[in-house]
């Protein structure tokens, strides 16, 4: 079972991609968090990634093809596997399909603008493993620390409101229009993402037909 989750920023791709990884028992997929780790590492695509990352902007496609390239072929995504924050743009739709990844199900996670403001303001990240937390919508169950792995939770730099806008404008530019990419597929569902999280997860995997 090989899945995308699309979605605005702050839509609740992270959060979702972890309950079904739970259930599905296949990895999630983060671009984000790999590239956050890459720049935590101080590695040369670290390097290169935090400029755009900073400024909320994307990452070019090559840089991104190459670490989703290498992903996949580990031995854990034999099963299956959930992307998250990928593809972001139609070329790097249309080099999965030319890599012959296989794609079952893509799920957008649909909200408005006006919901994900309240969301990245409360957001906050583990620091280790990248999982993701709500102040007030998510807590963790310890203050400031990641219910999975004991790490510190921090802010995103790029959740300041105006990075959030223009991360935004990006989204409604560049990666909607994968919706009719993989509606011309056969292969896009749509999921109300502004209900409780356990109610959103349900209605994933009722769209996936599981
Ligand atoms: P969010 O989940 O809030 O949308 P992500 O963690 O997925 O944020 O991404 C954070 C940043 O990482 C993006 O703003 C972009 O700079 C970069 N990034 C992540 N995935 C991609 C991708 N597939 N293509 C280009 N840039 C990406
Ligand atoms: P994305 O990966 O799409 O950027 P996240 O999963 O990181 O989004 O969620 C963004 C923020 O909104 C996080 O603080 C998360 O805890 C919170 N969140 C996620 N899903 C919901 C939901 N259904 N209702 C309320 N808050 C949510
Ligand atoms: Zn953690």
């Amino acid at each position: 079972m090989n899945l995308i989750l699309l979605g605005a920023p702050g839509a609740g791709k992270g959060t979702q991609a972890e309950l079904l990884t739970e259930k599905l028992g296949i990895p999630a997929i983060s671009t984000g968090n790999m590239l956050r780790e890459a720049i935590h590492n101080g590695t040369e695509i670290g390097l290169e990634a935090k400029r755009y990352m900073d400024q909320g902007s994307l990452v070019p496609d090559d840089v991104i093809l190459g670490i989703v390239r290498e992903r996949v072929s580990q031995p854990d995504c034999r099963n299956g596997f959930i992307l998250d924050g990928v593809p972001r743009t139609i070329p790097q739709a249309q080099a999965l399909e030319d890599m012959g990844i296989r794609i079952d199900h893509v799920v957008s996670i649909e909200i408005s603008d006006s919901v994900i403001e309240a969301r990245m303001t409360g957001r906050r990240v583990c620091g280790h493993c990248g999982a993701s937390y709500h102040i007030v919508a998510n807590p963790p169950k310890k203050d400031n620390t990641c219910d999975l792995c004991g790490g510190t939770l921090e802010i995103r730099k790029d959740d300041a409101p105006e990075t959030v806008r223009h991360r935004l404008e990006v989204y409604h530019r560049e990666t909607e229009a994968l919706k009719s990419f993989y509606e011309k597929l056969g292969k896009l569902r749509l999921v109300e993402g502004n209900q409780p999280i356990e109610d959103a997860n349900r209605a994933i995997l009722r769209a996936m037909g599981v």
